[in-house]
């Protein structure tokens, strides 16, 4: 019998050390980890530099709290939007507390409360960014939800165009939604959002909780859009592990969190900061972000040679990438490529998404395909 409430439906075995890309659960058995447990251990599994980060901080200072100064948010803050529009950070410890800050934020600042967001969007489970959630399955039987926010068809102009008005707080979206599939903005959508950004007060905010710290091949996936978000969420691969979260903001939000009016207690403890710290230096570089790149492009061609059938598509950007069956549903896969060696995660019923660490090499990139291949095709590809 567990003694945990059941909310996870939980995959039947134990991962219990990791090195890189590999993991190895508790029969001993290896397996290529391509969720780097969903989106986080973006360098890896047990990194050199993070270890080396947790053992001299934890032996200086764990936790402090918000109550003094912090050199080490300060820097981070500085390195994070440096070479951005972006001027300011706040620091809290998840995605979900990361957006109920940006919602705050927006509705503090313009005093109104209608926020549009997206069919299939995922923002947290907390209640400002369940109700933000364009998915039922998150929201049912939890209601009443947090009031005003219109979920719209993502990437559809006309419908945007007709809801935003002048109620509207802020638009909030992803840029490629990760967990109702691997939804990319479309280039028609980003210009319909950035014309609204240059016609209006609306706000945009820009959850990059799974797609920021380099996982699409730049710092954060706004980038490759025409969009300037006004506030961006990110958690996940910002502490490579460990738990931290936060957002960036404009210049002109300054003045909206005075002291005292948002906070926590744990978010941006000096251990969580030095951990972020080390990974923002890693990969927050031309070098490292190129490197990126040039790993995506790989495995896109070898994802597409694999399956060139036109069922498949291969969808997302950077080490963020989908593989869609053509419809098919994809659980009895993914629990087929564990049993093969080969950890990937559902993104909706319908596409495997494969979220590589970073630092992932070309030679697991093929290892990773050709295990595909054997599970998806009953074939093998020769590596
Ligand atoms: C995972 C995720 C969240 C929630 O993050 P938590 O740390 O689980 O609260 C929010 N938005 C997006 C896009 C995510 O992928």
């Amino acid at each position: 019998m567990s003694a945990l409430f059941q909310n996870y439906a939980r995959r039947p075995f134990a991962i219990v050390e990791g090195k890189g890309t590999e993991v190895f659960d508790t029969t001993g058995k290896r397996y290529l980890d391509f969720t780097s447990g969903i989106a986080v251990c973006s360098l890896g599994h047990a990194h050199p530099s993070i270890v080396e980060t947790i053992q001299k901080q934890s032996q200086k200072l764990w936790h402090i709290s918000n109550l003094f100064e912090s050199p080490g948010q300060e820097k981070l803050a500085a390195s994070l939007v440096e070479d951005l529009h972006l001027s300011y950070a706040f620091f809290c410890n998840s995605g979900a507390e990361a957006n109920e800050a940006a919602i705050k934020l927006v509705r503090k600042h313009t005093g109104k409360h209608k926020i549009i967001v997206f069919e299939q969007s995922f923002h947290g489970r907390t209640f400002g960014a369940m109700s933000a959630t364009g998915q039922d399955k998150v929201r049912n039987g939890f209601g009443p939800l947090v009031s005003e926010f219109v979920t719209l068809p993502f990437n559809d102009v006309t419908a945007l165009k007709a809801a935003a008005d002048a109620d509207t707080a802020a638009i909030m979206l992803e840029m490629i939604q990760g967990e109702g599939g691997v939804n990319p903005v479309t280039e028609e959508f980003a210009k319909a959002i950035h014309e609204i950004q240059q016609s209006s007060d609306i706000l945009v905010i820009v959850d990059e909780v799974q797609t920021g710290i380099g996982r699409t091949g730049t710092r954060f996936a706004f980038e490759q859009t025409v969009i300037k978000p006004d506030i961006v969420s990110m958690a996940k691969g910002l502490g490579g592990g460990f738990p931290i979260g936060g957002i960036l903001g404009t210049e002109k939000l300054f003045n909206t969190f005075s002291a005292g009016t948002h906070g926590t207690t744990f978010g941006g403890n000096p251990l969580g900061v030095a951990v972020a710290q080390t990974v923002i230096d890693q990969i927050f570089n031309d070098a490292f972000l190129d490197n990126v790149k040039q790993k995506s492009a790989y495995f896109v061609n070898k994802l597409e040679e694999a399956f060139p059938e036109e069922k498949y598509s291969v969808q997302g950007k950077g080490l963020m990438l989908g593989l869609s069956l053509g419809g098919e549903d994809v659980a009895p896969y993914v629990a087929a490529l564990d049993e093969a060696g080969l950890l990937t995660v559902a993104a909706g019923p319908k596409v495997i998404r494969l979220l590589p660490p970073l630092t992932v090499s070309e030679q697991e990139i093929d290892e990773a395909v050709n295990l595909l291949k054997g599970v998806l095709k009953e074939e093998q590809v020769s590596i």
